[in-house]
């Protein structure tokens, strides 16, 4: 089938290689003209595990193009997919500037029946939004708009994309819903399911997800919060309860809040759909609170232990990125830490398999950047442990030891043993565990 893709970021760059590696003809449009440069050469913009193999791969086979130019972009598409940002405004609602404006300019060009896909993540009631812009210049029996949330997750997006646990699709025509089912078929080969709906609840699907998601994380950071006053461990608690099969295992892991491009921008987007709809949704907004709460937790450590003013202190940050395996920054903790280390004075000095370029452009020469995990521990007066990529997770504690001015680890992440580090004498700080000292 030949495609569009109409934004070339983390959604429509992994969608656009990951339908071109079942065979369809995918065409990747995108206004950043760097962007378009590198991926035309096989370089991708982002770090996404296993992404660059498949992108070279179809490529060289002429299954995947990439251009700036909407026009011939589009031309012979079957179905159009906009993965564009929809980044939170003011108020807090999904920006829907992007999608709209994109919406208006293939109603001008589209001339045979084609199906539109909002893959952004978009509010209830955008499908009818983007059907309305299209119809000022195009007659409805030319086109269908369906919308079809994307699930899959930074850092392992590819396996996301090719074994996905559902695909949700939100459409009432049979036409679009025919092209969509032959579309995704060779996604779904194990047997996992395609659910057709209409296009209200495919919005509000995602957005639930992500904010379910987000509300399991905050209900552990609070219980994490509870379990340090009360003198329990919450990684006992998290097993303990994680292993009843009506609770599960996955997304109790207390932390320093959620970050990411996702879930703070779909939980805000979701309380302004309830506030537009009058109604309370009072669960979360209070996760949102918890969270802006928590992503203070570890730099309140910090002070509690080396006093407010931190001006003659440095501090090793491991990890910035919002999750490991990814270089995206978006909404991150380690910024919020950052920020708060610097407005109380500390120097700082940050370490990240993949994310230091992005961070550079926000911090320039506020901060320093380490060329590697241990050299950013020389003279600090303690490790941070931000994101847990898996390299941070059984270092040389001896050369931590030696590096640092104090054997001491602030841990937002809780990656090491209590115990281990009651055995090697650190003063040791997690996140819902006691402090080892
Ligand atoms: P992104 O910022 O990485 O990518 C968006 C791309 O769109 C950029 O490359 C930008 O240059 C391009 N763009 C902007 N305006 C354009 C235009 N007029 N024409 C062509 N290209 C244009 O964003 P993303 O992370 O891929 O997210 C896209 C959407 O998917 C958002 O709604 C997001 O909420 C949703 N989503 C993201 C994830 C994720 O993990 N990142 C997961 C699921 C859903």
């Amino acid at each position: 089938m030949q495609l569009a893709i109409i934004g070339t970021g983390y959604v429509g760059l992994v969608t656009g290689t990951c339908f071109a590696e079942t065979g369809n003809n995918v065409m990747c449009i995108d206004i950043d003209e760097n962007k378009v440069n590198k991926l035309k050469q096989g370089k991708t913009p982002i770090y996404e595990p296993g992404l660059e193999v498949l992108l070279e791969r179809n490529i060289k086979e002429n299954r995947l193009q990439f251009t700036t130019d909407i026009n011939t972009g589009i031309s012979g598409a079957k179905v159009i997919f906009l993965a564009l940002p929809t980044p939170p405004g003011k108020d807090g609602s999904a920006d829907l500037q992007y999608v709209l404006d994109v919406a208006a300019a293939l109603s001008k060009i589209i001339t045979t029946y084609t199906v539109i896909v909002n893959k952004s993540t978009v509010p209830v009631g955008t499908a009818e939004k983007v059907h309305a812009v299209l119809s000022q210049h195009l007659d409805p029996s030319l086109f269908d708009v369906v919308s079809n949330p994307e699930f899959l997750r930074e850092g392992v997006a590819v396996e996301d994309f090719l074994k996905p646990d559902r695909i949700v699709i939100g459409t009432e025509s049979e036409k679009a819903k025919k092209v969509m089912d032959e579309l995704y078929q060779p996604y779904i080969r194990q047997g996992n399911p395609i659910y057709f709906m209409d296009p209200r609840s495919s919005e509000m699907t995602k957005y639930a997800a992500n904010s379910y998601l987000a509300m399991r994380i905050s209900f552990m950071n609070e219980m994490a919060n509870l379990c340090e006053r009360a003198g329990a461990n919450v990684d006992w608690v998290r097993i303990g309860m994680g292993s009843d099969s009506r609770i599960g295992k996955r997304f109790l892991f207390p932390g320093i809040g959620y970050g990411g491009s996702c879930f703070p921008k779909d939980v805000k987007a979701l309380a302004f759909t309830a506030q537009e709809m009058d109604y309370d949704y009072a669960i979360i907004n209070t996760v949102m609170q918890v969270n802006d709460r928590q992503k203070l937790i570890l730099g309140q450590k910090v002070r509690n232990y080396f006093g407010s003013d931190l001006s003659t202190f440095k501090f090793a940050l491991w990890g910035l990125a919002f999750k490991p395996e990814t270089d995206d920054i978006r909404d991150a903790p380690a910024l919020d830490l950052i920020n708060e280390l610097l407005a109380a004075g500390a120097s700082v000095t940050v370490f990240d398999p993949e994310a230091m370029e992005n961070v550079k452009q926000i911090f320039g020469n506020k901060i320093q950047y380490a060329e590697s995990q241990y050299a950013a521990l020389t003279d600090a007066h303690a490790l941070i442990v931000v994101t847990e990529w898996s390299e941070f997770r059984n270092p040389d504690f001896d050369r931590i030891a030696t590096a640092l001015v104090h054997p001491c680890i602030f841990d937002g992440r809780n990656v090491y043993s209590l115990e281990k580090m009651n055995e090697l004498g650190f003063y040791y700080e997690s996140i819902g565990r006691k402090t080892i000292h």
